[in-house]
């Protein structure tokens, strides 16, 4: 067996420990404190390993964090990211807990943001620190961002990762994934908001001088959801709406948020274009659309699959499986990948349900993906 590998199934019990600590600290995006603990944590769980940390202070989100190893010019970047999507409290619902599941004997954990993605941080910090116990240097310079606001599109980490990724010749994602995934290809991310005006009036004593805003966002909604396109993985998804304000005054506002999919650029283009030129169905009524492509799509790609046919085979080597799989989800690899930096995502925790109450993870998967990120680094500089 790798030495790595056997190195870290004897800090299975430290690792499930660690991943508690870090599910016990909430953080959701939009709290910048809460997710400064979680960034106080992991610098100081970093520092213990001579890492070089910085932090870079966000004054909306919670800090970022570059964690570096090493000297040189060549360099492997690691993404992660500290925030959830879950509110703060949720942890009285669901505390951390570790549960067998009966038939299969898998040893499971639950909690606020265990999949998505504080099993991932646990991933990095584990795999490193093993290369570290085991004195085993990498060729390359290894630096991991840690970012605040990746679940609300990483409007303020971006221009650190696609710095940080141009001058890498690798990026590995620890963003979660189910069984023996590793992701390849993401769908690009569309947001969009419609506003729409028309003209209130009195539904009794005035209905035909009114012009309702919510009529014409009825028919807006019909027309933006009949651009999904499921053979070209093209989705539109009217996500959010809101119109009017009593039921005797004909709306003279309506709103609504858009979702857009797309898995080419050349797609999120034409895309992007469709939706700016809705035009009213009610000559009366006026359109704004605002919003456009947010991450761009990572499209699959050589280089891609270069990188995942190596992580394959050092899997291979550690007795899994694994196979390339893509997903409509948009990660910080979208980025990358997009700038043409070979990219490899999905290297987190093995578990299913992200963003719902049912999230879990298999812990034993632990120690098998933390050998699998350490082993591919090393190999990566062969
Ligand atoms: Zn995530």
């Amino acid at each position: 067996m790798s030495q790595i590998l056997r190195a870290l199934q004897a800090q299975q019990a430290a690792m499930v420990r660690t991943l508690g600590e870090l599910v016990a600290l909430e953080s959701p995006s939009h709290e910048r404190e809460a997710v400064n603990a979680v960034a106080d944590y992991l610098v100081q769980a970093f520092g213990q390993l001579n890492a070089k940390v910085e932090r870079l202070p966000q004054p909306a989100f919670g800090d970022h964090l570059r964690v570096s190893w090493g000297e040189g010019d060549r360099q492997i970047l690691l993404l992660g990211h500290m925030d959830t999507v879950w509110s703060l409290g949720e942890i009285g619902e669901r505390p951390f807990q570790v549960v067998q599941d009966g038939e299969s004997g898998l040893l499971m954990g639950t909690g606020p943001g265990v999949f998505d993605m504080k099993g991932g941080l646990v991933i990095g910090l584990y795999a490193v620190a093993t290369l570290r116990a085991l004195n085993l240097a990498p060729a390359h310079r290894l630096v991991f961002l840690l970012n605040s606001d990746e679940e609300c599109g990483s409007p303020t980490s971006r221009p650190a990762i696609e710095e940080e990724g141009l001058r890498s010749e690798y990026v590995l994602v620890l963003e979660p994934s189910r069984e023996n995934a590793l992701v390849t290809w993401r769908k690009g991310i569309g947001r969009f908001e419609l506003e729409i005006h028309g003209r209130a009036s009195h539904a009794g004593a005035a209905h035909e001088q009114g012009v309702s805003a919510v009529e014409e966002l009825a028919h807006q909604i019909l027309r933006l959801e009949a651009l999904t396109d499921y053979n070209r993985g093209t989705t539109i998804n009217v996500g959010v709406v809101q119109g009017g304000s009593k039921v005797n005054v004909r709306p003279a506002a309506a709103w609504a948020e858009i979702d857009l999919r797309v898995t080419t650029a050349e797609e999120g283009r034409r895309m992007t274009k469709a939706i700016r030129s809705i035009r009213p169905v009610n000559p009366d009524a006026s359109l704004l659309v605002s919003g456009s492509m947010n991450r761009p799509p990572w499209e699959a790609s050589a280089a891609s699959l270069a990188l995942f046919e190596r992580a394959r085979q050092v899997g291979a080597k550690l007795g899994m499986e694994l196979w390339p799989a893509g997903t409509g989800g948009g990660s910080d690899g979208n980025f990358t990948a997009a700038l043409q930096i070979p990219t490899l995502d999905g290297l987190g925790i093995v578990g299913n349900d992200a963003h719902a109450v049912t999230e879990w993870v298999d812990l034993g998967s632990m120690s098998r993906r933390a050998a699998l990120l350490a082993e591919l680094i090393l190999a990566l500089g062969q």
